[in-house]
């Protein structure tokens, strides 16, 4: 449902010069027409990125503060962002829930700001492998949703991605028919918590562990939209050929 999305996010990673070789890379790249694709570099990057980059790819940030800029040291308001030319925002990573701490609850803000200011949200959900093996990976999505649900103003400018959190940088890659398992979930909870509308044209992509081999398998499934890419994000011709898996 909806144009294939794939976004790479560079996480904490490069330099200038390695971000100059990975943007001409991929301007010299010949990219399937039907696919919408974003990357998201490290803040700091993100002026010489928009400044650099083909507009057919478009820029997302990693995060963002909840509200309008101000007295909020070591923060970035979303005025800013799209000041830089961002049209997305990555929020609710994995890595900022597990690692840096946040919960939903501040999450759902940061979304719904994001959103009220016409920036896209990169809404992230996935469970841990603990939580898999519980057999509780539904109850954690659907929490994880219900917190975006609760917060946001609109569907319209949002993107799901699905990130097993022990897919994320492991090499484990979920199958595809795990992967598809809880897209099929998600977009039933959306249907019956949201709408059959939103449900129905909301992308769900899949992330953790997507590279060059096991793209097209996955995205031949119905429910995968597309993908948020880590690591195979950083090599330009890899992440071609994800974005290029487009069935
Ligand atoms: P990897 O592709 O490196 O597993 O990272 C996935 C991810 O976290 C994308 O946001």
């Amino acid at each position: 449902s909806g144009k294939f999305f794939v976004g790479g996010n560079w996480k904490c990673n490069g330099t200038k010069d390695s971000i100059s070789k990975l943007v001409s890379d991929l301007n010299s790249a010949t990219l399937e027409s039907d696919v919408d694709v974003v990357v998201s570099p490290p803040f700091v990057y993100l002026d010489q990125v928009k400044n650099s980059l083909t507009e057919r790819i478009e820029i997302a940030a990693q995060n963002c503060w909840t509200g309008k800029g101000g007295a909020f040291t070591g923060e970035i308001s979303v005025e800013q962002l799209k000041d830089l030319g961002c049209k997305w925002v990555v929020l609710g990573h994995s890595e900022r829930r597990h690692i840096i701490g946040e919960n939903d609850e501040f999450i759902g803000k940061k979304a719904a700001y994001a959103l009220s200011q016409n920036l896209g949200v990169i809404a992230c959900i996935g469970e841990l492998l603990e939580e898999r093996e519980a057999g509780k990976t539904f109850d954690v999505c659907f929490r994880q949703m219900k917190a975006f649900a609760d917060a946001v103003p609109s569907w319209d400018n949002l993107v799901v991605a699905y990130e097993p959190v022990w897919a994320i940088g492991t090499g484990k890659v979920a199958t595809p028919e795990q992967a598809q398992e809880v897209h099929v979930a998600v977009r039933d909870w959306l249907s019956k918590n949201v709408s059959a509308e939103v449900a129905s044209k909301t992308r769900i992509i899949y992330g953790g562990s997507v590279n060059g081999g096991n793209c097209a398998e996955l995205a031949k499934k119905e429910d995968i939209d597309g993908f948020l890419v880590g690591g195979a994000s950083l090599k330009g011709a890899e992440f071609v050929t994800i974005i290029n898996s487009v069935t």
